[in-house]
């Protein structure tokens, strides 16, 4: 399931691929590639 998420400490956009619903939480805190470092990343919708 690809989900478009936008980390909110460099602002940078990517899908993110989990096999579990979260569509009902508003972030997610998750590693960062670029903060390279756990950030939390604003859920911006389901990607079809
Ligand atoms: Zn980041």
């Amino acid at each position: 399931m690809p989900w478009r998420i936008r980390c909110t400490e460099c602002g940078t956009e990517r899908d993110l691929n989990v096999s579990f619903d979260i569509s009902k939480q508003r972030t997610i805190y998750i590693y960062c590639n670029v903060c390279r470092k756990n950030t939390f990343n604003e859920i911006l919708g389901y990607k079809e």
